[in-house]
């Protein structure tokens, strides 16, 4: 028979756990550590044997001075089940196709930067599947499932995106449906910052904590809290959304639509559009050399080098926007009393001990009893999870 995620049930699921998490192991070894019965797992395990789900690794023991008959061991085989990750960023899709050991197998990249309409992010999403797929010259039956991440709101349960930005408007994206319908598979869809924050708690920074907050700063402002050692969701699944957060009153319009939020002063978007406007108030500076008056040229890099050259519109700008991000986390901070702040994203990605500055910031505003403790941390190379975390989504599903 074909096993596929569909058969993975049941007793199926519970001895092929038990063999993942204890690789190799006897038939002895399941049966004594499970609920499951002798001939249950002498039945299972001659089946998935048969699909090539299991492997026999030869005996238990290396000593060839033993004696008696070494019991076969079983462990399961990296090859029988794939997974496809997708890490969605408001720029970029990088996809991975991984084995079940999470090593990545197929490794694919489109840009969103530029889409106009919800039509090309759904055919770029699309178009990376398939690439993965047939890059990885892997039969289709052997792929459990899609798990993405994306940089905004999803409703958990449905896996629809609730505002994903596309072409600085929110939109509402039936991304689970659409891929469900192509592949035929279980498509797993999470706000980047959850799985960010998972990925940690797993095996990152965050091992061993149960009280973490992963904060995304790039073009949005996110958060993933890990509270207790679960993911707060809220019952909307919208827990979490830090970046709109009020820290002004009737202040600057954010991309939700309303005014004040954190992200419309610390996205690096927001930056952008801070320095076009003092630049169009007549406000000098050396980026103009650069750019001269094509305003759309302004990168949040290019604001971060001029800064580096002493320019005092993009420093004034990013110390600011430094100060306020500090502001937002010991809100943050005050409320969960966190083991752990995780910094990650573009914002941290140029200036020297900018997360030391938030660190002090953050905690120059705290009461007194909470945080002082608290550690932070810089996450430099989220890159290096392409989408590996978005797949685990699914193996944390199947097994
Ligand atoms: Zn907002």
């Amino acid at each position: 028979m074909k096993i596929n995620n569909k058969s993975i049930d049941g007793n199926r699921k519970v001895l092929l756990n038990y063999i993942r998490e204890n690789e190799p192991v006897s038939r002895t070894d399941v049966w004594n550590n499970t609920a499951l019965s002798k001939p249950t797992v002498t039945r299972i395990v001659d089946e998935l044997i048969k699909s090539d789900i299991l492997l026999e690794t030869g005996e238990a023991g290396t000593d060839n001075t033993t004696v008696g008959r070494k019991p076969i061991l079983l462990k399961v085989n990296p090859k029988a089940f794939y997974c496809i990750g997708l890490d969605i960023t408001r720029t970029l899709i990088k996809g991975s196709l991984l084995d079940i050991n999470r090593n990545i197998i197929a490794r694919k990249e489109e840009s969103v930067r530029y889409i106009k309409e919800e039509k090309e992010l759904l055919d770029n999403v699309k178009t990376v599947i398939e690439k993965l797929i047939s890059q990885s010259g892997l039969d289709e039956d052997k792929i459990l499932g899609i798990g993405i991440g994306v940089p905004c709101t999803v409703d958990y349960k449905t896996g629809i995106l609730m505002d994903f930005n596309i072409n600085k408007e929110p939109r509402q994206i039936n991304l689970k449906e659409y891929l469900e319908e192509i592949f035929k598979l279980p498509v797993y869809i999470d706000n980047n910052a959850n799985i960010s924050v998972l990925g940690e708690y797993w095996y990152g920074y965050g091992k061993g904590y149960r009280n973490i907050i992963y904060i995304m700063c790039n073009q949005g402002v996110g958060s993933g809290i890990i509270v207790e050692e679960n993911i707060l969701r809220g019952k909307n699944s919208v827990a979490g959304e830090i970046g709109h957060q009020k820290i002004e009153q009737d202040g600057r319009l954010c991309t939700c639509g309303k005014k004040g939020c954190l992200e419309a002063y610390c996205g690096t978007e927001a930056i952008e559009t801070e320095v076009e406007d003092e630049l169009v108030r007549g406000t000098k500076s050396i980026i103009t050399d650069y750019i001269g008056e094509d305003y759309d040229q302004i990168t949040f890099e290019l604001i971060n080098k001029c800064a580096s050259n002493n320019d005092k519109l993009c420093s004034n700008v990013l110390d600011k926007a430094e100060k306020t991000l500090g502001l937002g986390v010991s809100n943050i901070i005050n409320i969960l009393n966190p083991d752990m702040v995780i910094l990650s994203g573009e914002f941290f990605r140029y200036r020297d001990n900018i997360t030391d500055r938030i660190e002090l910031y953050a905690k120059d505003q705290l009461f007194n009893l909470v945080g002082e403790d608290t550690l932070f941390v810089h996450r430099q190379d989220a890159d290096i999870v392409d989408g590996v975390s978005a797949g685990t989504l699914v193996y944390k599903d199947i097994f």
